[in-house]
């Protein structure tokens, strides 16, 4: 792994500054002829610079929450400001993909890799999807695969990558196109103590580096080393929010 910054980003927002803030999320789904209730009134808010933590047991509601606050899962109630877009779900359907597409970054427990495509061209698509040239993506995809230590594995496909290579892929994909939020569901909770460190460590720098607002849900305890802000949901209700001082050289151990 080297440890040069992210050279080709700017700083977003400015530390502390909100990125997000929702407020009185209401998610239903259908269950046989009644509702079930998993998201019961969550206030939400996150800041740039910060890693925030969701933690919550299975089932309590952090991948709808991810999912209401990113735009991809219309809440019954609330509302989410994100950036400078008043209410993100008062937009119709296109300008919510676009401002997904343009802002945010995703990093899931699965990776959501494309089988047929190298590490390179992962990273390179969806900076062409962007808008930017194919030269001037493949190079931004190369460097951002150097920076999460994958300078040497650029043309390898998912089948030919380690579990903790293909997470850093995909955490290359979502960093390479400088997100102001990065969206974290479980990233670490298919690998091992090692890899799972690389992978927390390089969200803890996108918020320190980049100024990005990362939002990590997880229901791993042991990531909170990590984290400015730990937040506890169950069962679609939020707990408690607590500031920490993060340790970023903080020890991942193996289980
Ligand atoms: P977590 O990510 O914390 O494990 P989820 O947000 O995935 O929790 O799910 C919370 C609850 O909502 C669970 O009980 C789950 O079964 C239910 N749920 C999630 N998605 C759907 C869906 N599309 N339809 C019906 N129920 C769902
Ligand atoms: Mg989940």
């Amino acid at each position: 792994m080297n440890t040069m910054a992210f050279g080709h980003t700017k700083v977003h927002g400015k530390h502390g500054e909100f990125a997000l803030e929702a407020k009185g999320l209401v998610k239903r789904f259908k269950s046989g002829r009644s509702y079930v209730e998993v998201l019961k009134g969550v206030d939400f808010d996150a800041r740039h610079g910060d890693l925030t933590m969701v933690m919550g047991p299975s089932g309590s509601g952090k991948s709808t929450l991810i999912a209401a606050l990113s735009g991809l899962l219309r809440p019954e109630e609330g509302r989410v400001d994100a950036l400078d877009v008043d209410d993100l779900w008062k937009l119709s359907g296109g300008r919510i993909d676009k401002f997904r597409l343009d802002h945010c970054g995703f990093i899931f427990q699965g990776f959501n890799l494309f089988p047929s495509l190298t590490a390179l061209q992962q990273v390179t698509t969806v900076l062409k999807f962007q808008g930017l040239s194919p030269d001037r993506a493949k190079k931004r995809a190369a460097l951002a695969l150097e920076e999460v230590g994958l300078g040497h594995r650029l043309h390898q496909r998912p089948a030919a990558l380690s579990g903790g290579e293909k997470q850093r892929v995909a955490i290359a994909r979502a960093l390479a196109k400088d997100p102001q939020i990065l969206f974290a569901d479980e990233p670490t909770s298919a690998l091992d103590g090692e890899n799972g460190q690389v992978v927390i460590r390089l969200l803890r720098r996108a918020a320190t580096e980049h100024g990005a607002a990362v939002i990590c849900v997880t229901h791993d305890p042991r990531l909170e080393a990590w984290a400015d802000r730990v937040i506890h949901i169950e069962d679609g209700k939020i707990l408690d929010d607590q500031r920490r001082i993060p340790d970023p050289n903080a020890i991942l151990a193996s289980h």
